[in-house]
């Protein structure tokens, strides 16, 4: 692909990885946060700079647990967070995301998404990230879950055009958006996040997986990343487990040839008309 390896271009030019980690259901257990705390620390050592929370994720304490991960190192991570939809009017973003910054114990997100649409107006939302972003609390604005439609709406509002991400549900087994999403986003420059990129782990039994797997000596989840990165998308596992996190670190290493990709889409078929975009 046209990317320099293992990272993703932003509307601005700014680059950032392509593989980074995802936070939801972390920080809900204390006899687990230790060793969640060492994977997200090994990803970041790994370059799984771009980390991924929510002010919805274990109300606010995944957000904690990442401010914990990054004490003394958050210059080195691409920090995002989101705000809830009913949270997401001009005043409520400002303050969710003031409760954000608190909680993550900086002073700035690197970007800041509305995690889906809800009740407000997309010009209320987007009243709020311009005040951050004046304010120097955010860097970047973006959405998650929006279909083209809501896009395109966007687009046409002022400054709606500044959107640098929208962030959506895609894996082999949900591949709707390279119907109509994925090619607007790419017309748009506005750059292309998936989120549980391994189904939450449901795929990784699936035979093809497997089969591709053995033949290029990697495992399942890396050959279902590695697909993921093939597209110029990027991708934010998660895994409170530092075993795990080395092994999806390996997929941005990994070149899936020709024959790969066909056996991937005869089991995992790409799609032949519009679907409404899915979410988790
Ligand atoms: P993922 O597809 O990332 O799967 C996570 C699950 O897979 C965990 O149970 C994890 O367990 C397991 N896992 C991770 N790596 C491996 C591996 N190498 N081998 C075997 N199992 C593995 O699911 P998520 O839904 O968490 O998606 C990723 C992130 O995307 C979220 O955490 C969140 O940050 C974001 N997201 C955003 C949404 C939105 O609406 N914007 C919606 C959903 C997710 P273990 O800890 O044991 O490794």
């Amino acid at each position: 692909s046209a990317e320099s390896a293992g990272t993703i271009v932003l509307p601005s030019g700014e680059e950032i990885a392509a593989a980074g980690q995802g936070t939801w259901y972390l920080g809900e257990d204390p006899g687990r946060r230790e060793q969640e705390i060492a994977a997200l620390r090994l990803g970041v050592d790994l370059g799984m700079t771009v980390l991924d929370t929510a002010e919805m994720y274990g109300d606010g304490a995944a957000e904690e647990l990442v401010g914990e991960a990054l004490r003394g190192r958050r210059d080195e991570v691409f920090l995002v967070s989101k705000v809830l939809p009913g949270h997401a009017d001009r005043k409520g973003t400002v303050a969710a995301c003031e409760g954000s910054l608190r909680r993550l114990g900086t002073d700035r997100l690197d970007l800041y998404l509305l995690h889906w649409r809800g009740r407000w107006p997309l010009e209320e939302t987007l009243a709020g990230f311009t005040d951050l972003m004046e304010a120097g609390k955010i860097r970047y604005w973006g959405v998650s879950n929006l279909d083209v439609a809501d896009m395109t709406e966007l687009a046409t509002l002022p400054g709606g055009d500044a959107v640098a991400v929208d962030q959506v549900l895609y894996n082999l087994s949900r591949r709707g958006i390279e119907w109509d999403l994925l090619p607007w986003c790419r017309e748009a420059e506005v750059a292309v996040m998936a989120y549980s990129p391994i189904e939450q782990g449901r795929i990784l039994g699936a035979e093809a997986l497997g089969a591709v797997a053995r033949a290029l000596g990697a495992t399942p989840a890396q050959v279902a990343l590695a697909w993921v990165l093939e597209q110029g998308v990027s991708a934010i596992p998660r895994s409170g487990s530092p075993d795990h996190v080395r092994e999806n670190r390996g997929a941005v290493d990994l070149r899936l040839p020709t024959e790969a990709l066909e056996v991937l889409d005869a089991a995992f078929p790409p799609p032949t008309a519009a679907t409404p975009l899915e979410m988790l």
